[in-house]
């Protein structure tokens, strides 16, 4: 298929651009730009070329002529400025409008980078034809000329070095929507290359519960906080839960409640009763308890802890 879109990474080789300072080359960040354009542009199926992959030195007749050859119906010239200013400019042709370079600008400033200007310029001693190359030895096919800002600029460069990529991608976006194709964000990075950040202490004690109370018991899920178990994991779960409150239940049929200070006289709580199982299956497991007159206000009191510590709440 055709390409639909040339991107031109401005300069190359011997020629480093003049938006070029001490934290990056024009040449160097223009490529970085224009081949994460590339590659975002294949994966939106948008038929995409370069005029350069590498550091090449590409004259301005062979620039212009790639372009004007390409088959492409748009072009957009990746460029780092210089000269004494402050943030992102886009240059389209005196033959064609603004809305093009104007989509893409106003997404780069969404992004945070000040938009400066969208202009057009000619030459001097010709007012119908375009001062730059670009625009005027690329035939038919419409190029902007897309300045991501001051290299010059102190707070334009430290952006761009921190930020090019997502000035890259507001790109992507602008011209995904001038162009009226489909956009999709970028995917995650792979996992491995970026290892997720730490989950929340109480995701991972939620978790371990599962594994204390014999509800999970395959190692593997201990650490997939965020994922889903498969249906028949949690039937799993679920049938092992009403297996463990069934037993409770026959269990507690058998309790035999009895008056604490009776058996424990260390303890100086005279409200305070002990229950335990009498099942001689199992171990008993001591729990407290509190008299009638206190029941009502405990059980008010474990509600109102519950509902003041309950961050799963937003979740499940
Ligand atoms: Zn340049």
């Amino acid at each position: 298929m055709a390409s639909f879109l040339i991107i031109d990474p401005g300069h190359g080789g011997i020629d480093p651009g003049g938006g070029t300072n001490q934290l990056f080359k024009e040449k160097d960040l223009t490529l970085q730009i224009s081949l994460y354009q590339y590659r975002r542009f294949r994966e939106l199926n948008i038929p995409v070329v370069l005029t350069r992959t590498t550091d090449l030195t590409v004259t301005s007749d062979q620039r212009a002529s790639i372009v004007k050859n390409s088959g492409a119906k748009y072009c957009i010239s990746n460029h780092i400025n210089s000269g004494g200013g402050r943030g992102a400019e886009a240059i389209y042709s005196n033959h064609s409008n603004a809305t093009f370079a104007k989509t893409i600008l106003d997404e780069l400033e969404a992004e945070g980078m000040p938009a400066r200007r969208v202009y057009t310029k000619t030459l001097p001693s010709n007012p119908q034809s375009d001062y730059y190359f670009m625009h005027r030895e690329t035939g038919n096919v419409e190029t902007i000329i897309l300045e991501y800002g001051f290299a010059d600029n102190n707070l334009d460069a430290t952006f761009l070095q921190a930020n090019w990529t997502k000035l890259a991608e507001a790109t992507v976006r602008g011209f995904a929507e001038f162009a009226n194709r489909p956009y999709q964000p970028p995917r995650p990075p792979n996992p491995g290359t970026n290892p997720p950040a730490p989950p929340d202490n109480w995701k991972r004690e939620a978790v371990d519960w599962l594994f204390q109370e014999d509800l999970l018991t395959n190692e593997e899920w201990r650490t997939k906080y965020d994922q889903s178990l498969p249906l028949w994991a949690e039937a799993i779960l679920l049938k092992r839960l009403y297996e463990k409150l069934s037993q409770n239940q026959a269990g507690q049929n058998s309790v035999e409640v009895i008056p604490f200070a009776k058996t424990d006289p260390s303890t100086n709580s005279s409200n305070t009763l002990l229950s335990y199982s009498s099942s001689t299956s199992q171990k008993p497991r001591p729990s407290l308890v509190q008299n009638e007159s206190k029941s009502k206000e405990t059980e008010n009191q474990t509600l109102d802890s519950a509902r003041h510590f309950r961050p799963w709440e937003d979740y499940v």
